[in-house]
């Protein structure tokens, strides 16, 4: 079939909206319309990383309806409504095989070569090969995805919320209740509040934590943040002794939990500094590859913290995209708020021209939206 998409022609130039070929799905592949897709700073990333092979259809957050299954299918149906994940997991590697599906790798190769799992793409442009992003290219009104992606939806699921499910909100939201595992009556303290900090921040209050310090150095973020359960805020930009603000704000023992989100290896430290002793620390950010992360290693034992890097916020997909979809319907989770602006596929460029705008809001999604 034929179909509109956006594509990444040119390293770093704007996506192309271009008329894509797309086969049917093989064995264990889902046809899927999308319905919403957001832009995420990850996209941004694609689009400026030398080694992405062009043309590619970008996106990996989206949402849609099956349309057709390829062979061997079970996690879905035609009809169905699905959100998207790009951690398709084997069930088979030794992490699979531990329960820690987050952390699957069977994806990553097809992932950097722009293929589906059986290393083949299923998209064509003006002839030539053109390459699947995240295995799920979103920007476009339909996509062939692994049936692993497929995590289906409760019926009445607005899909245009769904779709943000599978990325920064699932990351956020299981940093919380997956990673660091907040009870009922806790403190946490939670650095950078961006598209992930806000949902950890939604996380920790659906787990029931009682004090949410929202750390980070843009006010405006720190305000949002109070929306969302915030209970005390933090700017850190002009503080020297960040944990120390911390531990003032919770009788100076420190919070049970911190996670940091922001990828600065310096806040690393403060977050660790800033859970008491006994504590659990959960890394979501990316430091740079080369960065190291500093910690006080007098009474290192005594303090009895835990540290615990987390990808994809621990979720298992099929588990909790539901639960977040239900907690969204039963008016407890906040995915609405998230959309910075509805748009069309053709205005995509907008949503990538933001993330260079340092006075833009980074706290949610641009949402591209498909009339029916
Ligand atoms: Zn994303
Ligand atoms: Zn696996």
């Amino acid at each position: 079939m034929k179909m509109k998409a956006a594509v990444m022609m040119e390293l770093g130039k704007p996506l192309e909206i271009r008329e894509v070929c797309l086969d049917k799905p093989k064995a264990h592949e889902v046809l899927v319309k999308i319905a919403a897709t957001a832009v995420c700073h990850s996209d941004l990333n694609v689009l400026n990383d030398p080694t992405t092979p062009i043309p590619q259809v970008l996106g990996h957050e989206g949402a849609g309806t099956v349309v057709e299954v390829g062979d061997y299918v079970t996690t879905c149906k035609p009809g169905d409504k699905v959100a998207l994940s790009w951690v398709p997991y084997c069930g088979t590697c030794e992490s699979c095989k531990n329960g820690q599906v987050s952390l699957c790798e069977s994806a990553f190769g097809p992932m950097y070569a722009g293929t589906l799992m059986d290393n083949t793409s299923r998209m064509t442009l003006d002839g030539g090969p053109c390459y699947h992003s995240s295995l799920l290219s979103t920007f476009a009104e339909y996509t062939v995805v692994p049936d692993m992606s497929c995590v289906p939806m409760p019926e009445n699921m607005n899909l245009t919320a769904a779709c943000m499910i599978g990325c920064g909100v699932a990351t956020g939201f299981g940093a919380s209740v997956r990673a660091a595992g907040v009870r009922p009556g806790s403190s946490i303290a939670i650095f950078g509040i961006g598209g992930v900090g806000i949902n950890a921040i939604q996380g920790a209050r659906i787990a029931g934590a009682s004090r949410i310090i929202a750390c980070d150095v843009k006010d405006e973020n720190l305000e949002a943040a109070r929306k969302y359960g915030a209970t005390d805020t933090l700017n850190t930009r002009n503080i020297a002794d960040v944990a120390g603000a911390v531990k003032a704000l919770t009788g100076g023992i420190g919070t049970d939990y911190a996670i940091d989100c922001t990828g600065i290896p310096k806040v690393g430290t403060d977050a660790w500094l800033s859970a008491r002793k006994g504590g659990t620390v959960v890394v979501i950010g990316a430091y740079p590859e080369d960065a190291t992360l500093t910690l006080p290693a007098g009474s290192f034992h005594r303090v009895g913290k835990t540290l615990k890097g987390s990808f994809y916020g621990d979720v298992n997909p099929f588990n909790d995209f539901p639960r977040i979809a239900q907690l969204y319907l039963d008016g407890r989770y906040d995915l609405d708020s998230l959309i910075i602006e509805e748009i069309k596929l053709e205005e995509i460029n907008k949503a990538f021209d933001a993330f260079l705008d340092p006075t833009a809001k980074n706290m949610g999604r641009y949402v591209i939206t498909f009339g029916s």
